[in-house]
């Protein structure tokens, strides 16, 4: 019998070991090692504690990785400048510049100047419209760890409902795009915040993808018995009883759905430490040239 739990922790430890394992296999036979640039812009406490955690990561995977730490208001040209630099920089097959930006830079420009054959976080606009197309490219993180926890639960997909709730750039239109592809087939629908009976919409969802921002929004009267809810939400919520005066929380209120859902993913232990473990393997494929040729 499939566990309930959709334990995305486990499943991100097995993606990277097996990452690990081939980043050994290449450096053996091609001398390759993988390599992955980091910029950091400003002193967002947030961001300061992704990078540090993808650093450790990839230094357990036996990659090759660089961090930039540039000041709040660094300018546009000195950043332009650093990307080029890994751009032409053999070394490096993924750049990753950590968001949000510093309000003075424009966040549209700084991602167009990553190659984006170097996009490793699937951002880049060629990556985005050939997501959209149904061709190879680099995949937004967050989406492709939950598709990957689909196939690793052996989750039907195909002609299945899936209704998405947010529709960002990084991770809603993304993992709709993903869904809707021919190794997917699912129909799929995308909500947000204008949508007027969300009820009606996500409580007809056989798959059910939360990426809205609000903490426990998903009640049981949103969902269908039997459904298989990812729950992408990082919330931080007060709790007095832990010792930093917050606890992080999901956009469903898991306690409740927990009895009529077929399938869900905790928070944290989700979706959030898949996305790190599909960086590592997008960074793997680029230095292995799979995704679009070196
Ligand atoms: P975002 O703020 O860019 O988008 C939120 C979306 O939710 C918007 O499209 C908006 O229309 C929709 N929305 C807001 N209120 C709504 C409502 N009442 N009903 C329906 N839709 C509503 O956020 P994002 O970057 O997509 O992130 C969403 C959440 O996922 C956040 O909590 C974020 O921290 C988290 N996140 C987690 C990971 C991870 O690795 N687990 C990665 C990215 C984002």
């Amino acid at each position: 019998m499939q566990n309930k739990i959709i334990d995305g922790k486990s499943i991100s430890v097995e993606i990277r070991n097996e990452v690990k394992a081939q980043t050994e296999i290449l450096k053996r036979e091609k001398g390759i090692t993988p390599g992955l640039a980091f910029i950091i812009a400003g002193d967002n406490p947030a961001s300061k504690v992704y990078v540090r955690n993808k650093g450790k990561a990839c230094e357990e995977a036996g990659f090759y990785s660089v961090t930039e730490h540039l000041s709040e208001n660094v300018a546009e040209k000195e950043l332009l400048s650093l990307i080029e630099k890994f751009n032409k920089d053999d070394k490096i097959h993924g750049i990753l510049m950590q968001l949000p930006l510093p309000v003075h830079l424009d966040t549209r420009k700084i991602i167009e100047s990553i190659n984006f054959k170097k996009d490793v976080d699937g951002f880049h606009p060629v990556n985005a419209g050939n997501l959209s197309i149904g061709e190879k490219c680099f995949v937004p993180c967050t989406p492709l760890g939950i598709v990957e926890m689909l196939k690793r639960e052996k989750i039907e997909t195909s002609g299945k409902h899936s209704v998405v709730i947010g529709r960002s750039n990084i991770v809603g239109k993304p993992v709709a795009a993903l869904l809707l592809r021919k190794d997917y087939n699912c129909t799929v629908t995308v909500s947000h915040s204008k949508t007027p009976d969300m009820k009606l919409i996500s409580s007809q969802a056989d798959i059910l993808i939360a990426a809205i921002g609000k903490a426990n929004y998903i009640k049981k009267d949103y969902i269908k018995e039997g459904c298989v809810i990812f729950d992408v939400g990082i919330n931080r919520v007060e709790d007095s009883s832990a010792k930093s005066g917050y606890r992080i929380t999901g956009d469903v209120d898991y306690e409740d759905c927990f009895e009529k859902c077929g399938m869900i993913t905790p928070v944290p232990g989700g979706v959030g430490p898949m996305t790190i473990a599909m960086l590592l393997r997008n960074t793997l494929d680029s230095a292995k040239g799979v995704v679009y040729e070196r």
